[in-house]
């Protein structure tokens, strides 16, 4: 069974919205996503019979935000394969969870003279951080290859992971050229040099089953934004050794077990990385999101994207689009990223916008991976559980418009 998509769209009230007196064909959820009536309505109930701070009141109210906090995150970890829900932390996104392993397990293992092992196709969220630490600690940073294809060159491995690595960061899902990488073969190199995997999931949470033991990966982060839930929330998987024997990210209320004036001692995993007062209804928000996906089923949502993919990828190089990234659609998620010869991608997205089409124009926050392809810009179109084909047609046949303005 693949999705209903005309029923399922009608649990996303923004697709009766018009966009410059047009239906509204929105092709960027790999920037964020739109979000069904479910989840709306669910943190509308949270705030309006729940809501209480958390994991402090002995009153009743208190105790249900507590349990609706604490079952999103049991939801989090089961949508990832997690077995333990204190291996989830609640985080702002994929950012803030990069950024936690930075500054706790990283910043206390990783020593002048190691390495750090990224690949040529990250996100900016997935360089920067660790850009920051090797400069902090005097280590420094390695670039594993993406070939003409768009794949990573797993064949250096060997040469790239050194008995001096000490992380390996790569993404699941590239956001510019759909790449779904081989990360169980990069986890047991790293492992196999004694080395930590942390794992950029923002792509392919939402749109691929994920298990974080098949993957045998050490952190793996991921944003509710993309995935249909709410912005400001996001998870971060890691294993529960690593979680217990790691220093604290931010230090403030709920993350104490004693306070003494001149030094504390830690609350239990997770809640020793989550000071202060946590993003609540957004945690509340990504756990009806995550339920959502779940009554939709991964393997259909993973299934729709292919034929969607496979569909535009064919469609935009019969409009004469160069298309980025492998065209093994089984190694690709729901992401084209294209150029046409005739027309800047900015202008493209400006012209489309007219006929009610979102799509994403730019470096993508990869502009490491923008001079590997030798382009400054690419526009991009991305798939999600709401988008037909006949969008596709829409948008190939806004894109000949496009080209007519700049013959
Ligand atoms: N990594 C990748 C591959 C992404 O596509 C994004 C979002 N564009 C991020 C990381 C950052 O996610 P967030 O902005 O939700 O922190």
């Amino acid at each position: 069974m693949s999705l209903d998509v005309e029923s399922l769209r009608k649990d996303f009230p923004i697709f009766e919205t018009q966009v410059h007196g047009k239906p509204l064909i929105y092709l960027d959820s790999a920037s964020s996503s739109q979000k069904p009536r479910q989840v709306v309505d669910r943190m509308v109930r949270f705030y309006e019979t729940e809501y209480a701070n958390v994991h402090r009141g002995v009153y009743d109210l208190s105790e249900r935000a507590t349990a609706a906090y604490e079952g999103a995150r049991a939801a989090c970890a089961r949508f990832v394969g997690a077995r333990d829900p204190r291996s989830i932390i609640f985080t702002r996104g994929t950012t803030e969870g990069i950024n936690l392993v930075r500054f706790t397990w990283a910043r206390a293992n990783v020593k002048a003279g190691d390495e750090i092992l990224v690949t040529e196709m990250e996100h900016h969220s997935n360089l920067v951080p660790w850009q920051l630490l090797a400069q902090e600690v005097g280590a420094s940073l390695r670039h594993l290859p993406v070939d003409d294809e768009g794949l990573l060159r797993i064949d250096l491995l060997d040469e790239y992971i050194t008995e001096r690595t000490k992380v390996v960061a790569v993404s699941l899902m590239s956001n510019v050229l759909g790449t779904i990488n081989p990360v169980r073969a990069l986890a047991d190199a790293a492992h196999a040099a004694g080395a930590r995997i942390v794992v950029d999931a923002a792509q392919a949470a939402p749109h691929i089953p994920i298990d974080v033991n098949e993957l045998d990966v050490d952190f793996l982060a991921y944003s509710s934004h993309k995935m249909l839930g709410p912005t400001g929330a996001g998870a971060l998987y890691g294993r529960l050794d690593l979680l217990e024997e790691m220093p604290p990210f931010h230090g403030g209320g709920e993350m104490i077990r004693e306070v003494f004036p001149d030094h504390s001692t830690w609350a239990e995993v997770p809640h020793k990385f989550e000071a202060g007062t946590p993003n609540i209804a957004q945690a509340v928000g990504m756990g009806a999101a995550v339920e959502y996906l779940e009554g939709l089923g991964m393997g259909n949502v993973r299934a729709h994207e292919k034929e969607m993919v496979d569909y535009g990828i064919s469609k935009l190089e019969e409009a004469g689009a160069k298309v980025y990234g492998p065209k093994d659609i089984s190694i690709r998620g729901g992401v084209a990223s294209f150029n046409l010869d005739e027309v800047h991608p900015h202008d493209m997205a400006t012209i489309l916008d007219q006929e009610g089409l979102c799509i994403r124009a730019g470096h993508h926050c990869a502009q490491p991976l923008m001079r590997v392809l030798g382009v400054p810009a690419t526009a991009r179109a991305s798939f999600y559980v709401y988008n037909t084909p006949d969008e596709i047609d829409a948008l190939v046949g806004a894109l000949d418009k496009a080209k007519g303005w700049f013959a």
